[in-house]
């Protein structure tokens, strides 16, 4: 679907997968004007199709379009693209590997001119792409480098909209934690380098002392939809939730006296990745002896059950598309 400021939104179509042609003027690549969103669809055993929390997707890209100077973009008009681009396109079908669907919408910013102002035109494109299982072999642990020179995003900044240059200030931290044996940085607040915001591609959440606390949204973390849905559920299962301001060194304290009893990350791709190893300055913090905590194991099941269909949705999280 492109934009024109004399036109707004228009011709929504559907396309085979291929490249596409920009003028190397176009404001993306010079001003980084552009935003995205992920999101998975899964195959149920009846061969239906269920998307998750999709409408929180699109409101999610608004939010990060009204930050960029991108033009609102009609998100009944964007889910209804999104199902038939899915119906149309089956082909990841073959599903004993648990595949899923990625769906990867964006917008990029395509006018030719090299004058820093918002653009006069856009193209929004969702891209699909099958993906196996995350965990191939079971749910495992990852080891997570508490990054304590670089920032990632800074609220006043792009902040917490989900747009290309948050991901590309992340790129360097994350090349030197994984130098380290660390597939993951776990960032710090851009103001003291005090307080935990999230990981790359997720949200965190820490057990500590029977509650489980997760650092409040602050306008530079994403709103996670993974996290919002683990507050929900965890709140139905009545476990104490605080959302709030966790600094790097109450976490290292609680780990000292044995109250950190578990950690993960939420987020689309991995869904729950339990966190085995915490990297902070010369210390490494090893948690469960490395292994996977209960509750992650509880709540990975719990929601991918959700997710694939094979645990009712209480909750009207999932959106049925039919079998085709
Ligand atoms: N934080 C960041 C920086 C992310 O890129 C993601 C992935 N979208 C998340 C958190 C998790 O968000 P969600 O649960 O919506 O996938």
């Amino acid at each position: 679907m492109d934009y024109e400021a004399s036109k707004g939104w228009h011709s929504p179509r559907i396309v085979p997968y291929q490249p596409i042609t920009l003028d190397p003027a176009s404001k993306v690549f010079h001003y980084g004007q552009t935003v995205f969103e992920g999101l998975k669809a899964y195959r149920t055993d009846n061969g239906s199709i269920l998307l998750f929390r999709p409408e929180e997707n699109f409101k999610r890209l608004n939010r990060s379009n009204e930050r960029l100077s991108i033009p609102h973009l009609d998100e009944e008009i964007a889910l209804e693209a999104l199902k038939q681009l899915i119906t149309v396109d089956q082909d990841w079908i073959p599903d004993e590997d648990k595949t899923s669907l990625y769906v990867r919408p964006f917008i990029i910013a395509n006018e030719s001119s090299l004058g820093v102002a918002p653009s006069q035109n856009y193209m929004f494109m969702i891209i699909l792409s099958p993906v196996g299982s995350y965990y191939a072999e079971g749910i495992h642990p990852v080891k997570i480098f508490v990054e304590s020179e670089y920032v990632r995003a800074v609220k006043g900044g792009v902040g917490n909209a989900k747009t290309a240059g948050n991901y590309a200030a992340g790129l360097k931290a994350q090349e030197e934690a994984a130098a380290k044996g660390c597939t993951q940085v776990l960032w710090l607040d851009g103001v003291e380098r005090k307080y935990v915001e999230e990981v790359g591609s997720m949200n965190v959440f820490f057990s500590i002392n029977g509650t489980i606390v997760t650092p409040a949204l602050n306008g530079s973390i994403l709103d996670g939809i993974t996290r919002k849905s683990i507050i929900e559920l965890l709140k139905s299962w009545n476990i104490p939730v605080e959302e709030r301001k966790l600094s790097i060194g109450e976490l290292v304290e609680a780990y000292h006296n044995g109250t950190l009893e578990e950690a993960f990350g939420t987020g689309t791709a991995a869904v729950i990745s339990p966190i085995g190893e915490l990297h902070y300055l010369d210390e490494q913090l090893l948690l469960r002896g490395g292994e996977t905590g209960p509750l992650s194991r509880k709540l990975y099941e719990t929601l991918t059950g959700i997710q694939t269909g094979v645990i009712a949705d209480p909750f009207g999280w999932t959106v049925e598309l039919p079998s085709a």
